[in-house]
């Protein structure tokens, strides 16, 4: 629905007022590998104090600094649009001309904004575009001529981060007095104010993008991602920016990863070799066998390695036998003095998504994904078999309880019920696990739905998950082989490491579990806390809810 149009109850769903009197902005999205085209921004408590149901542009009140900042993303090409939800207008607290004096007042105060959307209901009319709901980000996308992924909102309430996240956009906390605890705690990205979460979109944008080119060409790349399925997978669209400035790209992962390995596009060649000062429960270091990685490693003939961690994972060790392979160009993130090691010794700040993490060192090591490549994990088609046909038609919920690491799994009990509500909702789910998980599976699928633990490999779980309109899981490598696939997850995220950095990437997502639990941040890989508290008190009830707040219908669509 247009601002100039008087009635906004005609539609149960009437999506948003925009700014009907500005020409249309066209396709703005950007051919180059940028993070964002858009910043959207909550209006009350974000850009301006918030007065309840202000019909007054009198009172408006800009945050300090709200100018400045907006100007900053103007600057740097970002198209900005306000998402604002408005129930005064249901309840009658205002009129659509008052809020548009008030809009024009904002404009007079902070700029031209290129769009405006906004939601005229209340929670009883359970519309799709009141935030939570991801209609306005949907919209706002849609008038700048971009993609959800490909805009950030900056907002002060849970809602605000819970719209942009059912979208798939990466949202930004501003927490004020008002903020909850636990909504602050369950948010990925917070700043504490306004002009700091603007540097900090300005910062990640530029994070990716090389200052320099290579100053020589590169024939052979050697790329490192240890640890396990999920690790591998979220560094893909690091190695495919490698891939785009490297003729051939070696990579060495662990027995852990190998699967996922195989899945990766831009990948030429794969070594696999535990490195133990990675692996979680490493056996001892054998000399005989750090002198054969060495030589192998050697024998890649490699120009440049870039070596990829997470935090709290060291590059160095890896760096030393890299030298000691005769590689002369080495990069890695690297907090620890690196001395003679690392040519590239990147930095990144905690709490940055660990693609973009990677992104930054490929970018750093001179690399960005090529034009027309999104930032988003991506499988080669080529990997993932074809669907077994005994499942039937797509559009099934994937619920994968377990984990490699039990921290992050969802306890049988719980995933049992959600099972049964999501039937009784009249959803069919598919349960699915490893060879070593058939016990756990077969009890919740028991519940309602149909057991297909053990019955796949990684790739053969990825052409399941491909098919699914959702997927609920914790934090593990099917959530981001659900990212891969562009398939909603409804996660089911205990707060061992930061949301932020590891929640499902660029894919809407709803985020359940309690983030301010005492397993927070633990990095525990059994829970520390007696009855695992995090993800215990997950309602079934919930998981339906998110579902409904994704567009997941429980008659098979999407
Ligand atoms: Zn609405």
């Amino acid at each position: 629905m247009r601002q100039d149009q008087e009635d906004p109850y005609q539609r149960r769903s009437a999506p948003v007022y925009a700014a009907a009197d500005r020409a249309g902005p066209g396709s703005v999205a950007s051919p180059r590998a940028v993070l964002y085209d858009a910043v959207l921004l909550d209006r009350d408590g974000t850009l301006i104090e918030d007065v309840p149901y202000n019909g007054d542009p009198e009172k408006v009140r800009p945050v300090p600094g709200a100018r400045a900042a907006l100007d900053r993303l103007r600057a740097a090409g970002l198209r900005l649009a306000v998402v604002t939800n408005q129930s005064g207008l249901a309840r009658g607290y205002f009129t659509g001309e008052q809020m548009r004096a008030v809009h024009a007042r904002v404009e007079e105060l902070l700029g031209r904004f290129d769009a405006w959307l906004v939601c005229p209901h209340d929670d009883a009319d359970g519309c799709d575009c009141r935030k939570p709901a991801p209609g306005l980000v949907y919209a706002a996308a849609r008038e700048l001529g971009t993609t959800p992924s490909r805009c950030v909102l900056v907002g002060d309430i849970g809602r605000d981060v819970g719209a942009a996240m059912a979208a798939g956009a990466a949202g930004v906390l501003v927490p004020t007095p008002v903020t909850r605890p636990e909504e602050v705690a369950a948010a990925g990205w917070t700043a504490t104010d306004l002009p700091a979460a603007v540097a900090e979109i300005l910062r990640r944008q530029q994070a990716v993008q090389p200052s320099t080119p290579p100053t020589e060409p590169v024939r052979t790349a050697l790329v490192v991602r240890s640890d396990s399925a999920g690790d591998v997978l979220v560094t893909g669209p690091a190695i495919r920016a490698v891939a785009a400035g490297a003729e051939r790209v070696v990579l060495l992962c662990g027995p852990r990863g190998r699967a996922a390995a195989n899945l990766l596009p831009g990948v030429d060649e794969i070594i696999e070799h535990p490195l133990p000062w990675i692996d979680p429960a490493p056996g001892p270091v054998d000399p005989e066998a750090m002198r054969s990685l060495t030589a192998r490693l050697g024998a890649v003939g490699a120009d440049q390695a870039v070596v990829f961690t997470s935090f709290h994972q060291s590059a160095l060790p890896l760096a030393l036998l890299l030298r000691m392979a005769g590689i002369d160009r080495i990069a890695a993130i690297s907090d620890d003095y690196p001395g003679s090691l690392l040519d590239i010794r990147h930095r990144v700040p905690v709490g940055v998504p660990e693609p973009e993490r990677a992104l930054s060192l490929a970018a750093a090591a001179g690399h960005q994904l090529p034009d027309g490549d999104e930032p988003v994990l991506r499988l080669r088609r080529d990997a993932v078999p074809p669907r077994p046909a005994d499942l039937g038609d797509p559009g099934y919920v994937v619920l994968h309880p377990g984990s490699a690491a039990s921290s992050r799994a969802c306890p049988p009990e719980v995933a049992t019920r959600i099972v049964g509500a999501l039937a009784d909702a009249g959803h069919r789910v598919l349960v699915t696990g490893g060879p070593d998980e058939r016990a756990v599976t077969a009890r919740v699928a028991a519940a309602g739905g149909t057991d297909l633990g053990g019955r796949t490999d990684l790739a053969g779980l990825a052409a399941i998950v491909a098919d699914a309109s959702a997927v609920v899981v914790g934090n593990t490598g099917p959530a981001h082989l659900a990212a891969a696939a562009g398939v909603p997850v409804v996660s089911l995220f205990a707060p061992t490491v930061p949301f932020g950095q590891w929640g499902p990437y660029r894919v809407p997502t709803v985020r359940l579990g309690d983030a301010a639990a005492p397993c927070r941040d633990t990095r525990a890989a059994s829970c520390p806390v007696p009855g695992h508290p995090c993800l215990s008190g997950v309602e079934p009830g919930d998981v339906v809810d998110a579902l409904r707040i994704l567009a997941v219908s429980g008659g098979g669509g999407r």
